[in-house]
């Protein structure tokens, strides 16, 4: 995953010109005694769910340089969903993790306790909980998945997102993926250092299916294999173009450049940015 700053500012105006009305109207439907009435909301989502999505895509696009939000593989105009970060409908918990099929694109014995027929539907058009992410992830993965530290006691209530704190990594949020999310020379990828949110971003996305694991074999191998001669380059230049190397696969616009930089960053004890300052910007 790679830590991509805020979300984008471009083409937010326009949006929320729209949104603030859809936000409106799901609040009249969702107040009934207090209680959320799921199906109302669904309903509203489904009809007036594909236009709006439709012109958010773009600047997501453009943000996240065309690649899924989660696990870093490029998208085509075609195959980018705008995924709500916080599921909007219902609230899931993963059950048995499952695997992939040998032709990829289905998933073997994944199942899921599903808690909650609604979800933080108030955040359905909110700009802030958008990304756009592979159909992969998004349909056969996380589907309405979305752990947090804290138990849950009943469904999601308005304000509950300022106060959970989310054990899946958010590429527009705070958290570097560094911190939490380890690749082997391989592409295999694991929690780094036991991190509960690491492993809960893994298991709710797949980010170990074999398909990405062989998708990124041949940049992790070639991370390491540069790092590894780091410390036996012997002149300055040799270092430098070493460097300049690693910089150059880790350019944002290339799939998996945040796991090259998470290589980087655990093998050195570098930052990113350390990285960035010290030679000419590519
Ligand atoms: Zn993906």
């Amino acid at each position: 995953m790679m830590q991509l700053g805020q979300r984008p500012q471009a083409g937010k105006i326009a949006y929320e010109s729209k949104a603030s009305e859809h936000r409106e109207a799901l609040k009249g439907l969702a107040l009934d005694d207090g209680i959320p009435d799921s199906k109302k909301i669904n309903e509203y989502i489904k009809t007036k769910r594909n236009q709006i999505w439709g012109d958010v895509k773009p600047f997501f696009m453009v943000a996240q340089q065309r690649k899924c939000g989660f696990c870093e593989v490029k998208l085509t105009e075609s195959t980018g969903d705008v995924e709500h970060y916080r599921p909007k409908n219902a609230v899931w918990t993963v059950r048995n993790p499952g695997s992939e099929r040998e032709e990829l694109v289905n998933v073997r014995g994944r199942t899921y306790s599903k808690d909650f027929e609604s979800g933080y539907w108030w955040l359905t058009y909110s700009w802030d909980n958008y990304l756009v992410s592979c159909p992969t992830c998004n349909q056969k993965w996380k589907s309405a998945v979305f752990p947090i530290a804290q138990a849950r006691s009943g469904p999601p209530v308005v304000g509950d997102e300022s106060s959970e704190t989310p054990l899946l990594l958010d590429p527009f949020g705070t958290e570097s993926p560094s911190n939490h999310l380890a690749f082997d020379a391989l592409g295999q990828i694991e929690s780094y250092q036991n991190s509960v949110i690491g492993m809960n971003t893994i298991e709710t996305c797949g980010l170990d299916r074999e398909s990405l694991r062989s998708d990124r074999q041949e940049k992790a191998a070639r991370a390491y294999w540069l790092l590894k001669r780091l410390p036996t380059s012997d002149t300055e230049s040799k270092t430098q173009e070493i460097l300049q190397d690693i910089r150059e696969m880790g350019r944002i616009e290339y799939a998996h450049s945040g796991m090259v930089r998470s290589i980087f960053e655990q093998s050195t004890g570098m930052s990113w940015s350390q990285l960035e300052a010290a030679g000419p910007s590519v």
